[in-house]
């Protein structure tokens, strides 16, 4: 490929022996490595736990005793929560729950690498409900905030909070941008215990004076790699101001490289460390390819694509709002059931899509890297990377959308004759060669060599995009030239997405 430098020897053996715990249905033989205990024998798919549940319930076993006999009862857990649990149909504790819980509860701070899908949110939820007080009776109940970069998540984490914390006295509420405010502070004043939130929101609450952390004793950063880049630390330092510093910090995150490693330790005190990332940090249920093609042969490729594939679910991720737009658009008028999904559209919008691409009734969604992280939808099939994705960590989150649950899952990605450098930045990220594909009879590189204009990536997605709006060659090619104006810093900004 052109413009690729050589890929290090060292990559080109794939550790396939490493084993990445994951979720896996209860059919099928199962991944279960030897010291890792297999979820088959901890969840089966819904049909297959009611009917476990069921003849479980034959012998009269309460839930409580179900989680607790096979696992969780060891992490010296509570009867409430252990009747939760046994409710949620948790019956064994996944590893990194194994790991952090105990530290968690002794009130320590941790540092936690895992990956989405084994169990991270519990593993950190658990160990708050835990240590809820419930005769914190202050001027500020607030006893636990967690932030979270998107509103999708803070809406899956509470929806967590909620079913974990079934039967006890507690309230949890999410607090994320685009649905009223008035609401959200009507419910502030019912003093919920917990709080889930995006950094923006927070902060608007914390400027209104209708959210008061001064009692917060456990503050959760989820995919703190995220919460820790430019766009959000200083949102995420002006909260963690207004809690005490003798607060218990956990942070959570599927990928933590070291300059985010100690910029988090600035925030805790002498953090506890778990790993449970394997070096291979892409799933390995997941089969990843490329193609080669060019920008303007992406999208007749991408037709082709889902037509020989027949995804049952599938994310075809881009760089853009506006490209996201435009290819959901146009697939629509090829495809049954495709929805686009990026952070400029209305929370209601946003919220509908995601609860009917959950339901299955959205087969295709093509979404910015706004679903990248932590949404856990286990029917995805594929992913296609319509724009190959700027920071290395993306792709990893991205591809994890699939191959949840243990199912097999299918990551393609379409990467233009000039991102060869791109491709391997996250070749070498992922351990891991892509394998490169064609589509039979389908010519997706025009054989006379092109001339690049400039580096590639998103403001090669934004020239595509004003090209497709009606500009002229001359000034989509402007668009991809034009230099940041003078005294404007050029800022690796991924709030906006
Ligand atoms: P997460 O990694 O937090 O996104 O969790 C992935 C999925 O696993 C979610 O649907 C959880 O409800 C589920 N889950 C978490 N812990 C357990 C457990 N111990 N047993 C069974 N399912 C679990």
């Amino acid at each position: 490929m052109k413009g690729r430098p050589p890929v290090p020897p060292a990559l080109l053996k794939t550790p396939r022996h490493a084993t990445v715990w994951r979720i896996l249905p209860c059919t099928g033989p199962s991944k279960k490595s030897a010291d890792a205990p297999s979820i088959c024998e901890i969840r089966g798919l819904p049909e297959k736990r009611r009917r476990r549940r069921k003849s479980t319930s034959a012998t009269d076993t309460p839930a409580v005793e179900a989680a607790g006999a096979s696992g969780f009862a060891s992490l010296g857990l509570s009867a409430a929560t252990l009747e939760a649990l046994g409710r949620a149909g948790y019956e064994q504790p996944t590893p990194i729950q194994q790991g952090l819980i105990p530290l968690a509860i002794s009130g320590v701070d941790v540092l936690g690498q895992a990956q989405t899908g084994t169990g991270k949110t519990a593993s950190f939820v658990i160990p708050i409900l835990e240590r809820l007080d419930p005769r914190q009776e202050t001027q500020s109940p607030m006893q636990a905030i967690c932030l979270v970069p998107t509103r999708e998540l803070a809406v899956q984490v509470t929806g967590e909070f909620e079913k974990l914390s079934h039967g006890r006295k507690v309230s949890t509420i999410a607090l994320y941008g685009g649905k009223p405010i008035r609401n959200q502070i009507t419910k502030l004043k019912r003093k919920p215990e917990v709080a889930v939130g995006t950094p923006g929101r927070v902060l608007d609450h914390i400027g209104r004076g209708t959210l008061d952390l001064s009692g917060v004793r456990i503050v959760v950063l989820d995919e703190a790699d995220r919460m820790l880049d430019i766009g959000f630390r200083p949102d995420i330092e002006k909260i963690l101001r207004r809690c005490p510093s003798e607060r218990q910090t956990l942070l959570l995150s599927a990928t933590v490289p070291p300059p985010v490693e100690r910029l988090a330790r600035r925030y805790m005190k002498d953090p506890e460390t778990l790993n449970f990332s394997p070096k291979d940090i892409s799933v390995e249920t997941i089969d990843q390819y490329y193609f080669t093609v060019d920008n303007d042969r992406k999208f007749p490729l991408l037709l082709k694509l889902m037509e020989r594939e027949q995804p049952q679910q599938s994310i075809i991720f881009c760089r853009t709002k506006r490209r996201t737009d435009r290819i959901a658009r146009q697939l629509g008028e090829h495809v049954k059931n495709v929805s686009g999904m990026h952070g400029d559209l209305a929370q209601n919008v946003r919220d509908r899509v995601m609860t009917r691409f959950r339901e299955g009734k959205i087969a295709v969604l093509v979404a910015t890297d706004v679903v990248g992280r932590g949404i856990d939808v286990s029917g995805i099939s594929h992913i296609i990377n319509f724009d190959i994705p700027e920071f290395c960590d993306d792709y990893v989150h991205r591809v994890g959308r699939t191959g949840r649950m243990g199912r097999e899952g299918v990551a393609y990605t379409l990467v233009t004759p000039e991102e060869g450098p791109e491709l391997t930045r996250i070749e070498m990220r992922i351990n891991r060669l892509l394998e490169r594909v064609e589509l039979d009879g389908f010519q997706a590189t025009s054989t006379a060599p092109k001339v690049p204009l400039v580096a590639p990536g998103a403001d090669a997605a934004k020239a595509d995009d004003a090209k497709a709006d009606g500009e002229s060659a001359g000034e989509a090619e402007a668009v991809k030239k034009r230099p940041p104006p003078p005294g404007r810093r050029v800022r690796r900004h991924r709030r906006a997405l």
